[in-house]
């Protein structure tokens, strides 16, 4: 079976988000797009199953498809969030790996459709900024994916209205990296309020930390 390397990387980040309580039962979706041999071959991409209770996957669960979802090698169905995957590697040739949860304090802003702020400096170099929250559409309609595309641009981390969060990046880790950033700061915003009013980065600093992002991703 090819990419068992990779394979087993996103079965261990199923396992990985479980134990932290980022993700549960057969919630959430991973997907990586993998580097084509020369410039003529199409992109190929690894993305879970749906319907699988997810820290259960094994690396042979995992479908290697085409841009169009075509399943090359794999005896189960794509998520049913695979389109919303595709449509951001479309969008973002940077994106490699993209992480789909239903990380609890994250969902919490979702659920209220109001983005995670600026409140830690940490957030703003890892992610980009402010994490927006899509306009609602429902799951595995092509409106969501068009929604959540508009909503992340240039970042690394989008709220989807009413149902969780999405992230992305170079690869596996900085997509997780991303959302352990976006969950921590969604975490401190809501126990912030209960002792005062959270205060945002000074500009100054946000502006420093975003070109400190960009020239990060450049790299
Ligand atoms: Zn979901």
């Amino acid at each position: 079976m090819k990419y068992m390397e990779e394979r087993k990387k996103i079965v261990e980040t199923f396992r990985f988000l479980d134990r932290l309580g980022l993700n549960a039962g057969r919630s959430g979706n991973i997907s990586l797009r993998l580097a084509s041999a020369s410039e003529n071959e199409e992109d190929l991409f690894l993305i879970t199953p749906s319907g699988v209770i997810k820290r259960q996957l094994s690396p042979e669960d995992i479908l290697l498809v085409n841009k169009d979802l075509d399943v090359i090698e794999g005896d189960k169905n794509p998520s049913v969030e695979s389109p919303t995957h595709m449509a951001v590697y479309k969008a973002r040739s940077d994106v490699k790996a993209i992480i789909h949860a239903h990380s609890i304090y994250a969902s919490a802003f979702a659920v209220v459709r109001k983005p995670i702020p600026p409140i830690l400096e940490e957030l703003v170099y890892v992610t980009g900024g402010e994490i927006s929250v899509t306009e609602y559409a429902q799951s595995g309609t092509d409106d969501l994916a068009k929604n959540i595309v508009d909503a992340l641009g240039e970042k690394k981390a989008v709220l989807i209205a009413n149902h969780g969060i999405l992230t992305c990046g170079k690869d596996l880790d900085d997509a997780l990296e991303v959302l352990i950033s976006a969950e921590r700061t969604a975490q401190v915003y809501i126990l912030a309020k209960t002792l005062d009013v959270p205060k945002l980065v000074p500009s100054e600093v946000m502006s420093l930390e975003q070109e400190l992002y960009r020239l990060k991703n450049m790299e």
